[in-house]
């Protein structure tokens, strides 16, 4: 079975199975897109919020938004986000090449596409291997890949640049598709790219995706937001690559993004699955991830959070207290919204120096992201860690560049760290 692209707009059917039997786990609110931050004088102007609410289907498991806002709109060209950015996600992403090297055999002088390849980091790990690469990236950070050396065509993964790519490539070894399989909402144009371009006996399509498992286990309720249409669980996963002829022959949970899932498949039907793949599986039943009540427990939760860390704010707040905010990734805008963070409590988020984002604000809750040093002369009392997932390297760092206050880490549980 061949999927239809989603089309903006609400969704009323399982984006995989297309069972009508999806329900709603949790009501997020309204929100702007992370992304699209605001300048000062779009503050005054009227803003536009999007429904965000996450649905699962008592079906096939997979657990997507209700509402799709269109890519164009989404992955704008002026898109700030650069992969490259920080030295740990570099890492993580050179870990990836390093995997498909050790684990798969290729034809001489193969050939790499990475799909939504942003600024060209994990292309650059499989050139050090000597492979010949080629990126797909729509937004305008194609230009700093290109300039990099790291060829990439500025353009969705649509028909324009599948024809280009088919016309003066040859079938690809390893197609990659890091963070962007759970955001593109033409899956069914995507995936018959995909299959159009890859090596039928020996390519390995490998993706790697937010683990569903990490946001329901973790509280990572954050990292719910417009760009992420869906998030897989293995076994939905395995459904919608067979419906496209491919078969998972490994899968393996890996810390990116505080705990993604990776996936290796090939439309080599002889092709032996791995342990691993069953093992997951196995994991994920045991753990209650194919039932309501995982759910209904997890939506308490989340309740719980924002309750908690509403009030701890306010308290601090109360005693006359200085507050900000440290780091501004895409999953801050959910838990500044949902939990009513504004600049009533956060006075400003500081982000690194080389940040694309300075000098703009968040949209729905309106805090003005200004220059880290700013907030080391500046000393607040507290800082709310919002790249909480990398917390620990954001504390150590901001102590050797001197700031004395405190921290707050708001997820899984809010708590004040001296
Ligand atoms: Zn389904």
């Amino acid at each position: 079975m061949n999927l239809k692209d989603t089309k903006p707009g609400l969704i009323d059917c399982c984006q995989i199975c297309y069972s009508k039997a999806i329900y709603e786990v949790l009501d997020l609110g309204y929100s702007g897109l992370c992304d699209s931050l605001l300048t000062n004088f779009q503050l005054n102007l009227s803003e536009k919020n999007y429904p965000l609410k996450l649905m699962r289907c008592r079906k096939c498991h997979l657990l997507q938004l209700n509402y799709v806002v269109d890519n164009e709109e989404v992955f704008h060209k002026e898109y700030p986000y650069k992969s490259g950015i920080t030295k740990p996600l570099k890492e993580l992403l050179h870990s990836t090449s390093k995997y498909c090297v050790k684990n798969f055999n290729f034809t001489k002088k193969p050939l790499a596409i990475d799909i939504g390849s942003n600024d060209g980091t994990l292309l650059e790990g499989f050139k050090k291997h000597n492979f010949k690469v080629l990126g797909v990236e729509p937004t305008n950070i194609a230009k700093i890949a290109n300039k990099k050396g790291i060829k990439t065509i500025q353009k969705f993964f649509e028909k324009d640049a599948i024809n280009l790519i088919k016309q003066n490539y040859k079938k690809a070894d390893v197609i990659t598709g890091t963070n962007i399989f759970a955001h593109i909402n033409k899956l069914d144009t995507f995936m018959k790219g995909v299959k159009s371009l890859i090596n039928p006996k020996s390519g390995i399509f490998l993706t790697e995706s937010h683990y569903a498992g990490n946001i329901i286990d973790q509280m990572q309720f954050d990292s719910i937001y417009h760009e992420h249409l869906r998030f897989f669980l293995l076994k939905p996963l395995i459904l919608l690559l067979k419906n496209y002829g491919f078969k998972i022959v490994d899968a393996a949970k890996i810390p990116n993004y505080a705990g993604s899932i990776r996936i290796a498949a090939t439309l080599n039907k002889k092709a032996k699955i791995k342990k691993s793949v069953k093992k997951i599986l196995d994991e994920e039943n045991r753990k209650n991830f194919y039932k309501t009540s995982k759910y209904i427990n997890f939506s308490k939760n989340v309740n719980k959070v924002r309750k908690n860390l509403s009030q701890l704010l306010w308290s601090l707040k109360l005693k006359n207290k200085r507050i900000v905010g440290v780091g501004c990734p895409g999953r801050s805008i959910t838990l500044l919204s949902y939990c009513n963070i504004t600049n009533q409590i956060i006075d400003y988020i500081a982000e690194q120096s080389t940040s694309l984002k300075l000098n703009m604000f968040t949209p729905t809750t309106h805090i003005k992201i200004i220059d880290e040093k700013n907030m080391i002369r500046k000393q607040p009392d507290y800082a709310l860690i919002l790249s909480w997932h990398y917390g620990k390297s954001v504390m150590k760092n901001l102590r050797k560049k001197g700031y004395k206050g405190k921290f707050i880490i708001p997820l899984p549980s809010p708590k004040i760290m001296n």
